[in-house]
């Protein structure tokens, strides 16, 4: 029961892992019959490389499995597999070769394309090289054959990897601003945060709030808001650093990364955006200004806490009159939330 909930989570979070895993028990399946009928007809030789395809098959996934490295592994799959391959068509002849199709189209989906690439070429030159004299036509067909295997597993390889980037993109940006959004914060600010705590290095975190957006809707409508949004992060990223990362953690509300930043550094930093934003008319020549909470990382912080203590600040800059910069002191306790007061417009 626990190895089958296991086996579904790890499944289901890495595709590459479930590859070598199916390919290792495939091999089992497919490979042991030839073994045992190559060991009757007394064909050692084949007999050794169908073992050594087994144990390097279970060995790996069995790797894959204890470190979670599924790259390394698919990559050691392609170059083992194919090695075999062409060793088993010196072997058995050009017999032995019909295992190069599957291996070829195997590759692609256990190795980067350059790798399968690389391996599905020196397979079909390897077969070409054992194959005996008198069989030229017949390999003729199988390097043409092959290579168009080849060229279309790299074809399809190709577009998954672009269909993959694509939602990659679509799961961790933000549809209207284009930045990273809240999921893509969540997993960047655990990483950020072990490599600080780590390194002991100082790190600010912000939450930015535009304020009075509400009535920036109301007065001028939804897509005034919208580009007024869309020009508010070209404002900000155009005076951040190229380290520094800014989230939209939804609505109207960002958050902001500044890496190896201090408390003087950061509130520096701060002003020059808080600034920036107001300094100018947004879009539809509307003038907006925006709150900053910010809280410089402490040891004992994980990112939830880190967040809700830059939030808190938030709340106080608000309460102390919205546009303005305003730190966490540190004695606020996370996750005690009060409501925000609205008065006033936003300037024209
Ligand atoms: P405060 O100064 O206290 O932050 O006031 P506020 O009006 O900015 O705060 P409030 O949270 O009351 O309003 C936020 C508004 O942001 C409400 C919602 O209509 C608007 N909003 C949220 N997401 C979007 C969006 O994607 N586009 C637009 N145009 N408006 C949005
Ligand atoms: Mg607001
Ligand atoms: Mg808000």
């Amino acid at each position: 029961m626990l190895l089958k909930h296991a086996l579904k989570n790890r499944i289901g979070t890495d595709v590459r892992l479930a590859m070598i895993l199916l390919f290792a028990g495939v091999t089992v399946v497919g490979v042991t019959p030839f073994a045992v009928v190559r060991a009757l007809n007394g064909e050692w030789l084949a007999v050794a490389l169908d073992l050594v395809l087994l144990v390097v098959m279970i060995g790996n996934a069995a790797f894959a499995w204890r470190t979670g490295n599924s790259n390394l592994a698919g990559k050691i799959n392609a170059v083992v597999v194919s090695a075999s391959c062409a060793l088993l068509g010196g072997v058995l002849g050009p017999a032995g070769l019909f295992w190069a199709y599957t291996v070829i189209l195997a590759n692609y989906m256990l190795a980067p394309r350059l790798l399968a690439t690389v391996c599905g070429t020196l397979l079909i030159i390897a077969g070409l090289l054992v194959a005996p004299p008198d069989s030229s036509l017949t390999m003729a067909a199988f390097a043409v054959s092959a290579t168009l295997v080849m060229l279309y597993a790299f074809i399809f390889a190709s577009l998954t990897n672009v269909q993959r980037k694509l939602l990659e993109g679509l799961a961790t940006r933000d549809a209207l601003t284009g930045i990273s959004n809240r999921r893509c914060m969540e997993m960047e600010l655990a990483e950020a945060l072990k490599g600080h705590h780590a390194r002991g290095e100082p790190a600010t975190l912000a939450v930015l709030d535009l304020d009075h957006f509400k009535l920036v809707n109301d007065d001028y409508g939804h897509d005034a808001g919208d580009r007024v949004l869309m020009a508010f992060t070209e404002r900000v990223q155009a005076c951040i650093r190229k380290r520094d990362r800014l989230y939209r953690l939804g609505g109207e509300e960002f958050v902001l990364l500044l890496p190896d930043t201090d408390h003087s550094g950061a509130r520096a930093a701060l002003e020059k955006v808080r600034d920036a934003v107001q300094c100018e008319p947004l879009a539809e020549g509307l003038r907006v200004t925006t709150s900053i909470g910010a809280a410089t990382l402490e040891a004992e912080d994980d990112w939830p806490r880190w967040l809700a203590r830059a939030d808190s600040a938030l709340y106080q800059a608000k309460d102390d009159g919205r546009d303005r910069v305003s730190f966490d002191a540190g004695s606020s306790r996370p996750g005690e939330r009060r409501l925000r007061l609205v008065s006033g417009r936003p300037l024209r």
